[in-house]
Protein backbone atom coordinates (compact mmCIF):
# COMPACT_ATOMS: atom_id res chain seq x y z
CA UNK A 1 0.00 0.00 0.00
CA UNK A 2 1.70 3.04 -1.04
CA UNK A 3 2.29 6.05 2.17
CA UNK A 4 -0.29 8.41 0.05
CA UNK A 5 -3.23 6.26 0.55
CA UNK A 6 -2.83 5.62 4.08
CA UNK A 7 -5.14 7.25 7.10
CA UNK A 8 -2.61 9.66 9.50
CA UNK A 9 -3.97 8.75 13.14
CA UNK A 10 -2.56 9.04 16.67
CA UNK A 11 -1.66 6.14 18.62
CA UNK A 12 -1.27 6.39 22.45
CA UNK A 13 0.21 2.68 23.65
CA UNK A 14 -1.22 3.87 27.32
CA UNK A 15 -0.27 3.12 30.83
CA UNK A 16 0.14 -0.20 33.03
CA UNK A 17 -0.83 -3.02 30.52
CA UNK A 18 -1.50 -0.33 27.59
CA UNK A 19 1.63 -0.91 25.97
CA UNK A 20 1.52 -5.25 25.86
CA UNK A 21 -2.15 -4.71 24.44
CA UNK A 22 -1.82 -2.02 22.32
CA UNK A 23 1.80 -3.82 20.72
CA UNK A 24 -0.42 -7.11 20.50
CA UNK A 25 -3.30 -4.73 18.49
CA UNK A 26 -1.04 -3.35 16.48
CA UNK A 27 0.76 -6.60 15.03
CA UNK A 28 -2.85 -7.98 14.02
CA UNK A 29 -3.18 -4.95 12.21
CA UNK A 30 -0.21 -4.67 10.45
CA UNK A 31 -1.05 -8.50 9.58
CA UNK A 32 -4.20 -7.13 7.85
CA UNK A 33 -2.53 -4.31 6.42
CA UNK A 34 -4.73 -2.02 7.84
CA UNK A 35 -4.72 1.39 6.29
CA UNK A 36 -3.65 3.45 9.10
CA UNK A 37 -0.10 5.80 9.64
CA UNK A 38 0.90 6.08 13.16
CA UNK A 39 1.58 9.07 15.02
CA UNK A 40 3.01 7.65 18.23
CA UNK A 41 2.51 10.09 21.40
CA UNK A 42 2.45 9.57 25.23
CA UNK A 43 -0.14 10.50 27.47
CA UNK A 44 -1.00 9.62 31.09
CA UNK A 45 1.77 8.23 33.76
CA UNK A 46 3.72 7.52 30.45
CA UNK A 47 3.30 11.02 29.57
CA UNK A 48 4.54 12.63 33.34
CA UNK A 49 7.52 9.73 33.17
CA UNK A 50 9.06 10.99 29.62
CA UNK A 51 8.18 14.91 30.00
CA UNK A 52 6.42 15.41 33.48
CA UNK A 53 3.08 16.05 31.84
CA UNK A 54 0.16 13.78 31.65
CA UNK A 55 -1.19 15.49 28.64
CA UNK A 56 2.26 17.16 26.35
CA UNK A 57 1.54 19.35 23.83
CA UNK A 58 3.09 17.12 21.22
CA UNK A 59 0.07 14.45 21.97
CA UNK A 60 -2.93 17.33 21.71
CA UNK A 61 -1.48 18.55 18.13
CA UNK A 62 -1.03 14.84 16.84
CA UNK A 63 -4.80 14.81 17.66
CA UNK A 64 -5.69 18.03 16.15
CA UNK A 65 -3.94 17.10 12.77
CA UNK A 66 -5.03 13.65 12.59
CA UNK A 67 -8.71 13.66 13.93
CA UNK A 68 -8.31 9.54 14.83
CA UNK A 69 -7.30 8.36 17.58
CA UNK A 70 -6.56 4.35 19.06
CA UNK A 71 -5.62 4.71 22.25
CA UNK A 72 -4.34 2.55 25.62
CA UNK A 73 -5.80 2.50 28.74
CA UNK A 74 -4.36 5.83 30.79
CA UNK A 75 -4.03 5.56 34.70
CA UNK A 76 -5.45 8.10 36.70
CA UNK A 77 -4.41 9.01 40.59
CA UNK A 78 -7.26 8.18 42.96
CA UNK A 79 -8.56 10.83 45.21
CA UNK A 80 -5.11 12.97 44.46
CA UNK A 81 -3.31 13.92 41.66
CA UNK A 82 -3.90 14.96 37.91
CA UNK A 83 -7.47 14.81 36.63
CA UNK A 84 -8.07 12.50 34.28
CA UNK A 85 -6.73 12.22 30.80
CA UNK A 86 -9.41 10.53 29.58
CA UNK A 87 -11.84 13.21 30.26
CA UNK A 88 -9.86 15.87 29.44
CA UNK A 89 -9.46 14.32 26.03
CA UNK A 90 -13.08 14.02 25.52
CA UNK A 91 -13.44 17.03 26.74
CA UNK A 92 -10.70 19.09 24.79
CA UNK A 93 -11.96 17.25 21.02
CA UNK A 94 -15.67 17.17 21.91
CA UNK A 95 -15.89 13.25 21.55
CA UNK A 96 -19.59 13.55 22.86
CA UNK A 97 -20.44 10.29 22.32
CA UNK A 98 -19.14 7.20 24.21
CA UNK A 99 -20.66 3.81 22.23
CA UNK A 100 -19.99 0.96 24.52
CA UNK A 101 -21.36 -2.16 22.61
CA UNK A 102 -21.39 -5.38 24.02
CA UNK A 103 -22.42 -9.33 22.68
CA UNK A 104 -21.86 -12.63 24.30
CA UNK A 105 -19.43 -14.50 22.44
CA UNK A 106 -18.99 -17.09 24.30
CA UNK A 107 -22.14 -19.12 24.46
CA UNK A 108 -22.79 -21.53 27.82
CA UNK A 109 -22.65 -18.82 30.19
CA UNK A 110 -25.08 -17.07 32.53
CA UNK A 111 -26.21 -15.42 29.41
CA UNK A 112 -26.12 -16.64 25.65
CA UNK A 113 -28.20 -13.70 24.09
CA UNK A 114 -26.83 -10.62 24.83
CA UNK A 115 -26.10 -7.72 22.07
CA UNK A 116 -26.17 -4.34 24.18
CA UNK A 117 -25.31 -1.38 23.12
CA UNK A 118 -24.60 1.52 25.95
CA UNK A 119 -24.24 5.02 24.37
CA UNK A 120 -23.01 7.31 26.96
CA UNK A 121 -22.98 11.42 27.27
CA UNK A 122 -18.99 12.15 27.64
CA UNK A 123 -18.93 15.17 28.25
CA UNK A 124 -20.95 16.94 31.16
CA UNK A 125 -22.91 14.97 34.22
CA UNK A 126 -20.85 14.88 37.07
CA UNK A 127 -17.83 14.54 35.03
CA UNK A 128 -17.95 18.21 34.27
CA UNK A 129 -15.32 18.13 37.58
CA UNK A 130 -16.46 20.96 39.56
CA UNK A 131 -15.53 19.87 43.09
CA UNK A 132 -14.93 21.52 45.95
CA UNK A 133 -14.34 21.67 49.87
CA UNK A 134 -16.04 23.52 52.31
CA UNK A 135 -13.88 24.30 55.57
CA UNK A 136 -15.46 23.89 59.01
CA UNK A 137 -13.75 24.80 62.23
CA UNK A 138 -10.50 23.81 61.23
CA UNK A 139 -11.33 20.75 58.92
CA UNK A 140 -10.33 22.66 55.43
CA UNK A 141 -12.08 19.29 53.72
CA UNK A 142 -15.05 18.96 56.11
CA UNK A 143 -17.48 19.15 53.43
CA UNK A 144 -16.94 18.05 49.90
CA UNK A 145 -19.07 19.15 46.55
CA UNK A 146 -19.95 18.64 43.29
CA UNK A 147 -21.45 20.21 40.97
CA UNK A 148 -22.98 18.49 37.82
CA UNK A 149 -24.70 19.66 34.90
CA UNK A 150 -26.70 18.46 32.01
CA UNK A 151 -27.46 21.22 29.09
CA UNK A 152 -30.89 20.45 26.61
CA UNK A 153 -28.08 20.82 23.76
CA UNK A 154 -26.17 17.72 24.71
CA UNK A 155 -29.15 15.90 25.99
CA UNK A 156 -30.60 16.06 22.70
CA UNK A 157 -27.60 15.64 20.49
CA UNK A 158 -26.64 12.45 22.97
CA UNK A 159 -30.17 10.89 22.50
CA UNK A 160 -30.40 11.47 18.48
CA UNK A 161 -27.34 10.15 18.35
CA UNK A 162 -28.25 6.97 19.96
CA UNK A 163 -31.35 7.35 18.07
CA UNK A 164 -29.65 7.18 14.87
CA UNK A 165 -27.04 4.90 15.76
CA UNK A 166 -30.51 2.33 16.54
CA UNK A 167 -31.33 3.29 12.78
CA UNK A 168 -28.13 2.56 11.08
CA UNK A 169 -27.23 -0.90 13.23
CA UNK A 170 -30.89 -2.10 12.41
CA UNK A 171 -31.45 -1.86 16.17
CA UNK A 172 -35.58 -1.99 17.50
CA UNK A 173 -35.22 0.01 20.57
CA UNK A 174 -33.38 2.44 22.64
CA UNK A 175 -33.90 2.79 26.62
CA UNK A 176 -33.48 5.99 28.12
CA UNK A 177 -31.48 5.48 31.22
CA UNK A 178 -32.29 8.57 34.05
CA UNK A 179 -32.56 9.09 37.77
CA UNK A 180 -35.30 11.80 37.33
CA UNK A 181 -37.35 10.88 40.23
CA UNK A 182 -34.72 12.16 42.68
CA UNK A 183 -32.06 14.23 40.53
CA UNK A 184 -35.54 16.16 39.08
CA UNK A 185 -33.38 18.79 37.14
CA UNK A 186 -30.05 17.22 35.98
CA UNK A 187 -31.72 14.10 34.79
CA UNK A 188 -35.08 15.56 34.44
CA UNK A 189 -33.64 18.11 31.54
CA UNK A 190 -31.95 14.68 29.79
CA UNK A 191 -35.80 12.78 30.12
CA UNK A 192 -37.66 15.51 28.38
CA UNK A 193 -35.28 16.19 25.66
CA UNK A 194 -34.70 12.47 25.24
CA UNK A 195 -38.76 11.94 25.07
CA UNK A 196 -39.01 14.65 22.31
CA UNK A 197 -36.39 13.11 20.24
CA UNK A 198 -37.83 9.47 20.90
CA UNK A 199 -41.20 11.25 19.26
CA UNK A 200 -39.42 12.04 15.60
CA UNK A 201 -38.40 8.40 15.48
CA UNK A 202 -42.11 7.03 16.54
CA UNK A 203 -42.88 3.90 14.63
CA UNK A 204 -39.14 3.28 13.33
CA UNK A 205 -37.55 2.74 16.73
CA UNK A 206 -39.50 2.40 20.22
CA UNK A 207 -38.16 3.91 23.26
CA UNK A 208 -38.72 2.71 26.80
CA UNK A 209 -37.69 4.67 30.04
CA UNK A 210 -35.69 2.93 33.15
CA UNK A 211 -34.81 4.15 36.61
CA UNK A 212 -30.89 3.48 36.49
CA UNK A 213 -31.75 1.52 39.84
CA UNK A 214 -34.33 -0.52 38.63
CA UNK A 215 -32.24 -1.02 34.89
CA UNK A 216 -29.44 -2.33 37.18
CA UNK A 217 -31.38 -4.75 38.26
CA UNK A 218 -32.97 -5.73 34.77
CA UNK A 219 -29.19 -5.62 33.73
CA UNK A 220 -28.36 -8.72 35.85
CA UNK A 221 -32.18 -10.91 35.24
CA UNK A 222 -32.98 -10.48 31.97
CA UNK A 223 -30.61 -8.15 30.14
CA UNK A 224 -31.67 -10.05 26.63
CA UNK A 225 -34.62 -7.85 26.60
CA UNK A 226 -32.36 -4.53 26.64
CA UNK A 227 -31.31 -3.13 22.91
CA UNK A 228 -30.00 0.74 22.50
CA UNK A 229 -29.31 2.22 26.30
CA UNK A 230 -28.49 5.86 25.80
CA UNK A 231 -27.35 7.68 29.51
CA UNK A 232 -25.93 10.16 30.67
CA UNK A 233 -22.03 9.87 31.37
CA UNK A 234 -21.46 8.35 35.37
CA UNK A 235 -24.36 6.22 34.53
CA UNK A 236 -23.13 5.20 31.90
CA UNK A 237 -19.72 4.50 32.86
CA UNK A 238 -20.98 2.05 35.66
CA UNK A 239 -23.53 0.35 32.99
CA UNK A 240 -21.18 -0.24 30.63
CA UNK A 241 -18.49 -2.28 32.71
CA UNK A 242 -21.84 -3.70 34.12
CA UNK A 243 -22.98 -5.26 30.63
CA UNK A 244 -19.19 -6.00 30.14
CA UNK A 245 -19.17 -8.41 33.18
CA UNK A 246 -22.21 -10.18 31.69
CA UNK A 247 -20.48 -11.14 28.18
CA UNK A 248 -17.11 -12.26 29.50
CA UNK A 249 -15.74 -9.18 31.21
CA UNK A 250 -13.53 -6.21 31.15
CA UNK A 251 -11.08 -7.90 28.48
CA UNK A 252 -13.59 -8.36 25.59
CA UNK A 253 -15.15 -4.66 26.18
CA UNK A 254 -14.40 -1.76 23.32
CA UNK A 255 -15.29 1.54 23.28
CA UNK A 256 -15.52 4.12 20.56
CA UNK A 257 -15.63 8.31 21.45
CA UNK A 258 -17.13 9.91 18.57
CA UNK A 259 -16.83 13.65 17.93
CA UNK A 260 -17.98 16.14 15.12
CA UNK A 261 -14.41 16.84 14.23
CA UNK A 262 -12.53 13.69 15.90
CA UNK A 263 -13.10 10.03 17.30
CA UNK A 264 -11.05 7.81 19.81
CA UNK A 265 -10.97 3.86 20.23
CA UNK A 266 -9.88 2.56 23.40
CA UNK A 267 -10.91 -0.42 25.70
CA UNK A 268 -13.61 -0.02 28.06
CA UNK A 269 -11.25 -1.34 30.69
CA UNK A 270 -8.38 1.02 32.70
CA UNK A 271 -4.51 0.25 32.79
CA UNK A 272 -4.63 -3.18 35.29
CA UNK A 273 -1.64 -2.13 37.41
CA UNK A 274 -2.36 -5.57 38.80
CA UNK A 275 -1.66 -7.25 36.02
CA UNK A 276 0.75 -5.53 33.91
CA UNK A 277 4.51 -6.52 32.22
CA UNK A 278 2.95 -10.41 33.33
CA UNK A 279 1.82 -11.35 29.83
CA UNK A 280 -1.04 -12.13 30.90
CA UNK A 281 -3.75 -9.37 29.82
CA UNK A 282 -6.38 -9.97 27.33
CA UNK A 283 -5.65 -7.69 23.86
CA UNK A 284 -9.07 -8.54 22.61
CA UNK A 285 -11.05 -5.19 23.85
CA UNK A 286 -8.53 -3.08 22.42
CA UNK A 287 -8.59 -5.10 19.20
CA UNK A 288 -12.30 -5.05 19.33
CA UNK A 289 -11.72 -0.85 19.46
CA UNK A 290 -9.25 -1.34 16.60
CA UNK A 291 -12.17 -3.29 14.40
CA UNK A 292 -14.17 -0.20 15.44
CA UNK A 293 -11.85 2.42 14.16
CA UNK A 294 -11.84 0.23 10.60
CA UNK A 295 -15.62 0.52 10.55
CA UNK A 296 -15.48 4.21 11.36
CA UNK A 297 -13.11 4.81 8.19
CA UNK A 298 -15.48 2.21 6.16
CA UNK A 299 -12.92 -0.29 5.92
CA UNK A 300 -15.92 -2.79 7.75
CA UNK A 301 -14.22 -5.45 5.11
CA UNK A 302 -11.17 -5.71 7.71
CA UNK A 303 -13.45 -5.03 11.02
CA UNK A 304 -14.90 -8.58 9.44
CA UNK A 305 -11.68 -9.90 9.26
CA UNK A 306 -10.64 -8.88 13.01
CA UNK A 307 -14.67 -10.65 14.39
CA UNK A 308 -13.95 -13.42 12.37
CA UNK A 309 -10.63 -14.41 13.45
CA UNK A 310 -11.59 -13.24 17.39
CA UNK A 311 -14.98 -15.78 17.06
CA UNK A 312 -12.09 -18.11 15.58
CA UNK A 313 -9.51 -18.24 18.21
CA UNK A 314 -11.76 -17.49 21.39
CA UNK A 315 -14.40 -19.49 20.63
CA UNK A 316 -13.47 -22.41 18.33
CA UNK A 317 -10.21 -23.43 19.10
CA UNK A 318 -10.97 -22.21 22.42
CA UNK A 319 -7.68 -20.12 23.11
CA UNK A 320 -8.45 -17.90 25.79
CA UNK A 321 -6.30 -15.99 28.42
CA UNK A 322 -6.92 -16.37 32.51
CA UNK A 323 -9.64 -13.84 32.33
CA UNK A 324 -11.98 -15.86 30.36
CA UNK A 325 -10.74 -18.59 32.03
CA UNK A 326 -8.21 -20.08 30.01
CA UNK A 327 -4.22 -19.68 30.50
CA UNK A 328 -2.74 -18.96 27.57
CA UNK A 329 -0.48 -15.54 27.67
CA UNK A 330 -1.04 -12.36 25.66
CA UNK A 331 1.72 -13.01 23.24
CA UNK A 332 0.32 -16.74 22.96
CA UNK A 333 -2.92 -15.29 21.90
CA UNK A 334 -1.63 -12.48 19.95
CA UNK A 335 0.22 -15.43 17.74
CA UNK A 336 -2.83 -17.11 17.53
CA UNK A 337 -5.46 -14.08 15.96
CA UNK A 338 -2.35 -12.88 13.61
CA UNK A 339 -2.57 -16.43 12.14
CA UNK A 340 -6.50 -16.17 12.48
CA UNK A 341 -6.81 -13.38 10.56
CA UNK A 342 -4.33 -13.56 7.90
P1 LIG B 1 -9.21 -1.84 35.37
O1 LIG B 1 -10.23 -1.86 34.28
O2 LIG B 1 -7.84 -1.41 35.01
O3 LIG B 1 -9.12 -3.29 36.05
C1 LIG B 1 -10.24 -3.93 36.66
C2 LIG B 1 -9.98 -5.45 36.71
O4 LIG B 1 -10.09 -5.99 35.39
C3 LIG B 1 -8.58 -5.79 37.21
O5 LIG B 1 -8.65 -6.97 37.98
C4 LIG B 1 -7.79 -6.07 35.93
O6 LIG B 1 -6.72 -6.98 36.09
C5 LIG B 1 -8.88 -6.65 35.02
N1 LIG B 1 -8.62 -6.34 33.60
C6 LIG B 1 -8.76 -5.12 33.01
N2 LIG B 1 -8.40 -5.20 31.74
C7 LIG B 1 -8.02 -6.47 31.50
C8 LIG B 1 -7.54 -7.17 30.35
N3 LIG B 1 -7.37 -6.55 29.16
N4 LIG B 1 -7.21 -8.48 30.48
C9 LIG B 1 -7.38 -9.11 31.64
N5 LIG B 1 -7.86 -8.52 32.77
C10 LIG B 1 -8.16 -7.20 32.70
O7 LIG B 1 -9.82 -0.90 36.51
P2 LIG B 1 -9.11 -0.26 37.81
O8 LIG B 1 -8.15 -1.24 38.40
O9 LIG B 1 -10.25 0.22 38.60
O10 LIG B 1 -8.33 1.00 37.23
C11 LIG B 1 -6.91 1.04 37.01
C12 LIG B 1 -6.54 2.38 36.41
O11 LIG B 1 -7.10 2.53 35.10
C13 LIG B 1 -7.04 3.59 37.22
O12 LIG B 1 -6.00 4.56 37.24
C14 LIG B 1 -8.22 4.11 36.41
O13 LIG B 1 -8.45 5.48 36.57
C15 LIG B 1 -7.78 3.78 35.00
N6 LIG B 1 -8.88 3.64 34.02
C16 LIG B 1 -8.61 4.11 32.76
C17 LIG B 1 -9.58 3.95 31.77
C18 LIG B 1 -9.26 4.44 30.38
O14 LIG B 1 -8.11 4.75 30.10
N7 LIG B 1 -10.26 4.57 29.50
C19 LIG B 1 -10.80 3.29 32.05
C20 LIG B 1 -11.00 2.80 33.33
C21 LIG B 1 -10.03 2.97 34.32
Amino acid sequence: MSNLSLIPATLIPGDGIGPEIVGATIEILDAIQAPFKWDRQLAGMAGVDASGDPLPQSTIESIHKTGLVLKGPLTTPVGKGYRSINVTLRREFGLYANVRPTKTLIQGGRFDNIDIVVVRENLEGFYAAMENHIPVDNDLKAIATCAGYTSRKECRRIVKFAFDYAVQNNRKKVTLVHKANILKELCGLFLEEGRKVAKEYEGKIACEERIVDACSMELVIKPETYDVIVTTNLFGDILSDLTSGLTGGLGLAPGANIGEKAAMFEAVHGSAPDIAGKNCANPIAVLRAAALMLKHVKRDDLAKRIDKAIHKVVVEDKVRTRDLGGNVTTKEITAALKQAVA
